[in-house]
């Protein structure tokens, strides 16, 4: 029988089918039910306990065999709101969504596993395969947390994993400790005196308020976060005005702030209300801040840390796995399972050129040729994790 990776034939064909049928039907948000299905059928054909509905669209597959450890894989399932533009055979059939993430390619490889898994039973204990919804924005991570997955189905360790078309097939990437940004958004309300635009000093001028706010903004950062220290605040939404000859009575602005550390994060928080509140009082203005604690960042922990390079690297060799990668500035809510529970999250190289279109570019199509890789990885995890003697 033909192999990759210890990844028989048919397991890869089957891979191959469940990641273009889930990219020719992307679903987003909490609205994954047809993606759940064909989860939960596959795990169910694999006599694989199913338990669903955790997060709305969830699907939990319980695998044991005989006592022993607990570990949790997890992969997400949820497609992208954007228009893909490349032309595959199993290209989008849904206008304006899209598996622009590969997240039907992480369900493909933690399918495969499960197969491999349920077929050889490689290990002595339970596997928990976790399949959640909502990744992107929603905060379906969370969603399965709060709703009680690790009450449900408590685990030693949790492991998750993301494909990188950046970084070359054939490796991986992992970084102990802070991974991915706390990601943070707000939103601004700077109320003036709106008045006739050749008078303004008649009324407060809620748009020179608004822009000696944007750049007081800036000053945050570059004025009182050390230099070796990191965080992004970012003003991506200036709405006001309606007309040429009307100073606005207000102006909303919106915005993420980045950082990789709990404590930088406080601190920019409350750097922003201090210079709101200071903007305000130089100028007789009111600004109103409201911020929102979106995703923690992923924290990787230092003996999950090891267990995943150790099975990277009996896969692929010591060179080739990278420990200690630059934490991405981007988010993920595997962040808010891995505050619940130890584990690590690594990156899989899926880069065949140097230019391969990004995560979220529309011409972007999961790498098909990692799937035995990815699925191999989920497997070995589980054997050094959960060993037979
Ligand atoms: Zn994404
Ligand atoms: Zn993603």
């Amino acid at each position: 029988m033909l192999q990759e990776f210890g990844i028989a034939d048919d397991i890869r064909a089957r891979m191959l089918n469940w990641r273009h049928d889930l990219h020719a039907n992307p679903e987003t948000a909490f609205e994954e039910h047809r993606t759940a299905q064909v989860v939960a059928d596959a795990l169910m054909e694999m006599q694989i306990a199913v338990d669903r509905g955790l997060g709305v669209t969830g699907v939990v597959g319980t695998l044991k065999n005989g006592e022993g450890p607990v570990i949790a894989l997890r992969a997400d399932m949820d497609a992208l709101d954007m228009q893909e533009l490349g032309a595959s055979p199993y290209q989008s059939t849904r206008k304006g969504k899209m598996h622009g993430c590969g997240h039907d390619g992480h369900t493909a490889m933690l399918l495969g596993a499960a197969v491999h898994l349920a077929r050889h039973r490689p290990f002595r204990g339970t596997v928990h395969f976790i399949f959640q919804p909502a990744e992107e924005n929603e905060g379906g991570g969370r969603k399965m947390v709060e709703e009680g997955l690790f009450e449900k189905f408590p685990a030693d360790a949790i492991f998750g994993m993301h494909n990188i078309p950046a970084m070359p097939r054939g490796k991986f990437g992992i970084r102990t400790g802070i991974a991915t940004a706390f990601l943070d958004t707000f939103e601004i309300h700077v109320v003036g005196k709106g008045c006739h635009a050749a008078a303004p000093e008649t009324g407060i001028d809620s748009i020179v308020i608004a822009a000696s706010l944007v750049n007081a903004l800036q000053t945050i950062v570059s004025r009182r976060i050390g230099a070796v220290e990191s965080a992004v605040v970012t003003v991506t939404q200036i709405h006001g005005g309606d007309t040429w000859n009307v100073v606005p009575e207000q102006v909303i602005l919106r915005g993420t702030v980045r950082t990789l550390d709990a404590g930088i994060q406080d601190r920019v928080e409350a750097a922003m209300k201090d210079v709101c509140a200071g903007i305000a009082q130089a100028h007789s203005a009111e600004i109103d801040i409201r911020y929102m604690r979106g995703y923690p960042g992923v924290i990787n922990t230092p003996a999950e840390t090891n267990a995943a390079v150790s099975a990277a690297r009996n896969l692929v060799g010591e060179e080739k796995v990278m420990t200690d990668i630059k934490p991405a500035m981007g988010s993920e809510d595997f962040a808010f399972m891995l505050q619940k529970c130890p584990g690590a999250y690594i990156c899989i190289g899926a880069g065949e050129t140097a230019n391969d279109p990004p995560l979220h570019n529309p011409y972007y199509d999961f790498n098909d040729a990692i799937l035995p890789l990815g699925a191999a990885y989920w497997v070995e995890l589980v054997k050094q994790q959960l060993p037979v003697a």
